[in-house]
């Protein structure tokens, strides 16, 4: 084993880079070795006929966050030491970025956030501007302006509580859960986040609008807690953006970052063993890891980017996990997984009333939701979130085409579906409902490059348990002290990275982790 400190990272996700990062900026010698030939992991690109797509992520939400990371290093904090950005009046500015961040990548707001179609036609232009909010409200249900008033008051509490005060808190022990408690109760962030809309609003449309964010990070709004109403702030406050050139150009950005930094980037190097010695008395201390080619890695940190369940049935061998067992493990809930089909059209004389991010809604939504998460099963109907980046950024598609996704939650791998055969018949169904509802018309003969991923993608390509598309799933029971630790309990020197980890899944999230991870190894070895 090597005498002084050497960190390896398994997997090269966002939250893999964003420790990696962290890591070097401290100064610990550090490699992340990934699986794949290519950095990313769910933020993966795929390239086909010139056409790119990003995999995955797709709305990049707190810039701020990449701007400190970026700056690590070679330039003043943006951020001024403070965990967050600071809040600016309007988004008007919310375009300009640190020369540290622009030296590796061109991040643009996107407006509207989202347009959110309704199965009637009608839709909502979510954007930072608290008065277009209102006017929205007005246009579909006047009698919720009042309510939305509430609304607003009631999710920007939880979020300054929820976000701003806890984001980076560690939860390690009972302790530290049972400061926030009073508190959470106190704000009713609690309550399931689709049963806490409907204090507010009597309108469907309206409850569904301020309930569906969650969906983008693997939670059911019906389930989960009222916490996560504070993605609408978050939004809000920073606003959305894209990278020029995708997400995937922003997964190289931070990839080139790391090695500017010294890292070393090691790919097609999957990790099948994390490697310990045993420790008189107490637990097992990490030595290292085993790559699949049967090479050995010396380290006296290891962390996991991982899926958090796979780490540990897989990786860690069974006599040295005591808290992480494997019944504690399979009575988790996963989070849901993705269907997407990545598709390419030519784009002449169409007139496109779609924007570059959309949430179609279909006509059912509780009924939807409980077929996805607790039947289990395929529904006939379903509701999408399409990407259509290239009508911002060209360079996505050959001239005169346009790139994009279409994106349905799918239940995970505990179904049994056999996507083998569902998967190409979900494929024809999405295509053709996003033609047949008149969102792209004409697609079927304009198409010209197609592909999909089901779960069999997250479970196969990504090891990811059950085929899960965001981690373990956010429920009251699996959030904070009870989610995944990012110090390992069983084994020293072992820590979790990313969406597995705390606070969770989504690409702020991931790099918040990356940030408490860093915190914790800077303590534990003194740096
Ligand atoms: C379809 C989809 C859309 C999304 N949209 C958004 C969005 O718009 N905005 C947003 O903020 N978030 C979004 N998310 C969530 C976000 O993408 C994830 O939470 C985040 O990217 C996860 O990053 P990560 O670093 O935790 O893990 P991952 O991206 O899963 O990376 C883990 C890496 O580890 C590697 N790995 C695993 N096991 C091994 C091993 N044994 N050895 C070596 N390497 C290994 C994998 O290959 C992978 O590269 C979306 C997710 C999906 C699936």
């Amino acid at each position: 084993m090597s005498t002084s400190p050497r960190a390896l990272i398994i997997g090269a996700g966002i939250g893999g880079l964003a420790l990696g990062i962290r890591l070097r900026a401290l100064g610990l010698p550090t490699t992340i070795l990934e699986k794949h030939r290519e950095p990313g992991g769910r933020a993966g690109v795929l390239r086909e006929s010139g056409f790119t797509w990003d995999m995955g992520p797709t709305v990049i939400t707190v810039p701020g966050f990449l701007d400190a990371l970026f700056a690590l290093g070679d330039a003043p904090d943006p951020l001024g030491g403070a965990d967050f950005p600071p809040i600016p009046a309007t988004l008007a500015g919310a375009g300009t970025r640190p020369a540290s961040t622009t030296r590796y990548v061109d991040l643009r707001p996107v407006v509207p956030f989202y347009r959110i179609f309704f199965d009637d036609g009608s839709f909502f232009d979510f954007d930072g501007d608290p008065e277009g909010i209102r006017a929205q409200v007005r246009k579909l249900a006047p009698q919720d302006l009042e309510g939305y008033a509430r609304f607003e008051r009631d999710a920007r509490a939880i979020f300054e509580r929820g976000f701003l005060k806890l984001g980076f808190t560690y939860f390690g022990t009972p302790l530290d859960l049972a400061r926030v408690v009073p508190d959470l109760l106190r704000l009713d962030a609690v309550r399931g986040l689709f049963r806490f809309t409907r204090k507010y609003f009597s309108s469907d449309k309206l409850r569904r609008v301020f309930s569906f964010e969650p969906l983008l990070i693997g939670g059911n709004p019906l389930t989960v807690p009222a916490l996560y109403a504070m993605i609408h702030f978050v939004e809000r406050s920073w606003g959305a953006h894209y990278a020029i050139g995708g997400t995937g150009a922003l997964v190289r950005a931070l990839a080139r970052k790391f090695k500017d930094l010294g890292g070393e980037l090691r790919v097609n190097s999957e990790v099948v063993a994390v490697n310990t010695a045993p420790a008189r008395p107490g637990k097992p201390r990490v030595s290292g890891v085993t790559l699949a080619s049967g090479e050995h890695l010396d380290a006296s940190v290891v962390a996991s980017n991982g899926d958090y369940a796979r780490l540990y049935l897989d990786l860690v061998a069974r006599r040295d996990r005591r808290i992480n067992a494997d019944w504690r493990i399979k009575s988790m809930r996963q989070s849901m997984s993705a269907f997407v089909c990545y598709f390419g059209f030519r784009a002449e004389g169409l007139a496109l009333n779609l924007r570059h991010h959309n949430i179609l809604l279909g006509e059912r939504y509780e009924a939807l939701l409980r077929d996805l998460f607790d039947r289990k099963v395929l529904p006939d109907d379903a509701s999408h979130y399409v990407y259509l980046p290239t009508i911002n950024d060209p360079s996505l598609a050959p001239p005169g085409h346009h790139a994009g996704y279409t994106l349905i939650p799918v239940p995970n791998n505990a179904s049994g579906i056999d996507w083998a055969t569902a998967g190409p018949a979900l494929a024809d169904r999405a295509l053709h409902e996003l033609e047949a509802r008149g969102y792209l018309p004409e697609l079927g003969a304009r198409l010209v490059a197609r592909r999909f991923i089901t779960p069999d993608h997250f479970a196969r390509g990504l090891n990811s348990h059950l085929g899960n598309a965001f981690g373990p799933e956010p429920v009251l029971t699996q959030t904070a002290l009870l989610r995944p630790h990012n110090r390992s309990e069983d084994v020293r020197g072992l820590y979790l990275v990313g969406a597995g980890t705390q606070p969770g899944a989504g690409m702020p999230a991931v790099m918040m982790s990356a940030q408490i991870t860093a915190r914790l190894i800077a303590e534990d070895l003194h740096l």
